[in-house]
């Protein structure tokens, strides 16, 4: 392992605690739940999925709005659109939102609206980007690169602290290997190792690692049992009919029951989940 000089970890208790807002933290005994789906698609859609998750629940909401998707003739997503979207939601339901930021010239726009940003998975090692966002005051969300070491991952996250950042979540989202039967292979062992390496928060994505969402809630549990601070999950109101990533998105009611089938393994590692989203957070959108 390079030196991870700012990343690594110093002692066994050494561990960094990221302020998402006032109220909602990651990496301390509480675990972080991020739900949301993959890509904002209309205000209507991300009101349902803040009035539902609230209740969960949830403590942070996801949505793109700038998507990096495979082929350039897919929905690419709302764009500006989509990020006045998701301040009105975040304004109206309290809860912190986290979307992707893809490219230096959008951290401007996005930055005022979001509370995390997050690093895909395909800029994971886009170095001047993570310089960048090393130069920004929010917490990051760094995704694991597709066919990424954890040594590399680690010393992407080393960019972002050694640029002045010192608030970045790790997320393992799943790699590359040769069975098509699920999307990726989600990397538990990854966790197991980054707890021990480094410091900072680790939360997993479940949703990218499987492709498919009967796979999801297993993965949920079994990321939560051994060690992650959180997870990230996709869900939508209509599963089926999401604009991206529609095979692994969760209804709404399968995510409420996912965070509520989480407590008992949290409780058995020591982690708790809050009753509530946040002291600040409301219960109903209107
Ligand atoms: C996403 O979170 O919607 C996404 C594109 O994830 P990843 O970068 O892990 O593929
Ligand atoms: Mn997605």
């Amino acid at each position: 392992m390079q030196n991870a000089k700012l990343a690594a970890k110093a002692d066994p208790s050494h561990k960094t605690v990221i302020k998402l807002s006032e109220q909602i933290a990651v990496g301390g005994q509480d675990l972080l739940i991020v739900g949301g789906p993959c890509s904002v698609e209309s205000q209507a859609q991300m009101e349902e999925v803040a009035s539902r998750l609230v209740a969960a629940p949830v403590q942070a909401l996801r949505g793109g709005v700038y998507k990096p998707r495979t082929s350039p003739y897919a929905f690419q997503g709302l764009g500006q659109e989509g990020l006045e979207i998701l301040a009105t939601v975040r304004d109206r339901s309290g809860l912190p939102v986290i979307t992707e930021v893809m490219a230096i010239s959008q951290i401007e726009a996005i930055a005022p609206h979001a509370d995390v940003l997050q690093i895909g998975s395909r800029n994971m090692q886009n170095f001047d980007l993570l310089k960048a966002v090393g130069e920004v005051d929010k917490p990051i969300v760094l995704k694991r690169g597709l066919a990424a070491t954890i040594e590399e991952f680690v010393m992407a996250a080393e960019y972002i602290l050694s640029h002045g950042n010192p608030n970045v979540i790790l997320c393992e989202r799943g790699i590359r290997s040769f069975d098509p039967y699920t999307r990726n292979v989600l990397d538990l062992g990854a966790v197991v190792a980054l707890k021990q390496i480094t410091h900072l928060p680790i939360i997993v994505d479940p949703s990218h690692a499987a492709g498919k969402r009967e796979l999801v809630a297993d993965l949920a549990r079994a990321a939560v049992a051994c060690g992650a601070d959180g997870i990230i999950v996709e869900c939508h109101p209509n599963p089926e009919k999401s604009v991206s990533d529609a095979r692994q998105a969760l209804s709404l009611e399968d995510m409420v029951s996912l965070v509520q089938s989480l407590r008992p393994v949290a409780a058995a590692v020591g982690r708790s989940i809050p009753m509530k989203a946040g002291a600040n957070v409301r219960l109903s959108l209107v």
